[in-house]
């Protein structure tokens, strides 16, 4: 993540030792629980959790937990955001699609790890309240959209990534056509419990499926709200 000299002192007076004491056994905790990708680990590390959940929330912020954010809304537990990250794979300078911006903390971790994301958030408060967030922060997603995720975003499509972070009842058919040959989408499929799924685009007509294991997210629900 990039900081202007402005930003630099708004983070400096927001974050301090003890949050990053916090962050640093966060990081260890999921290396433990077996992420293995280093700039992952680093990005744990680096991006300030608290600052992405309700002040009276921040002390809970370096907990392995889910935290309740606007609209009755989620941001997703550390561990499944790494380990989302760690199945998409993205490597620097890729073009990563998001579903699903809800408080941003993942579209930062994305921005971390250098990659060009794009993000859509379908909940109007949430795309507000986010996009000053980024704002203050100094996060810059390539795109933020207000919008159906389901949609994608065909004019900026092929992406290398596409990482879905709210439960599909299906895999979103449309979305797998925005993936470049040789892209990756990961996306929990299911209704009250989701499977992991990571789907590879490996020729035009070809898709490779994999499963890994049962996780909850808040649905993903159609149109905008
Ligand atoms: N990545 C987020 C997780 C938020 S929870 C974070 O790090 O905080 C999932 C989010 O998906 C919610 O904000 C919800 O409003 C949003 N969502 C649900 N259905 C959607 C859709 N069809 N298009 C875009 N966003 C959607």
């Amino acid at each position: 993540m990039e900081f202007s000299t402005i930003n630099l002192i708004l983070v400096n007076v927001e974050d301090n030792f003890k949050f990053h004491g916090r962050r640093r056994l966060l990081a260890l905790e999921l290396k433990k629980k077996g992420i293995v990708n280093k700039q992952i680990i680093k990005s744990i590390e680096s991006v300030p959790r608290h600052l992405f959940v309700d002040p009276g929330l921040s002390e809970q912020a370096y907990v392995d937990k889910a935290l309740p954010i606007e609209s009755n809304q989620t941001i997703s537990q550390p561990y499944t955001v790494a380990f989302q990250t760690q199945l998409l794979n993205p490597v620097s300078g890729e073009k990563i699609l998001e579903i699903g911006t809800g408080s941003g903390y993942q579209t930062s971790i994305l921005c971390f790890l250098k990659t060009d994301v794009y993000t859509i958030e379908r909940n109007h408060n949430l795309f507000r309240s986010t996009t000053k967030l980024f704002n203050r922060l100094n996060i810059n997603p390539v795109r933020f959209k207000y919008g159906d995720g389901y949609k994608g975003l065909i004019d900026d499509s092929p992406f290398d990534g596409i990482l879905i972070t709210a439960g599909s009842q299906n895999v979103p058919e449309d979305l797998l056509k925005q993936l470049k040959v040789g892209g990756r989408m990961v996306v929990p499929i299911g209704k009250k419990i989701q499977v992991m799924t990571k789907i590879t685009r490996i020729s035009i007509n070809d898709f490779k499926k994999e499963t890994f294991g049962n996780f909850k997210f808040v649905p993903m629900l159609k149109e905008k709200d």
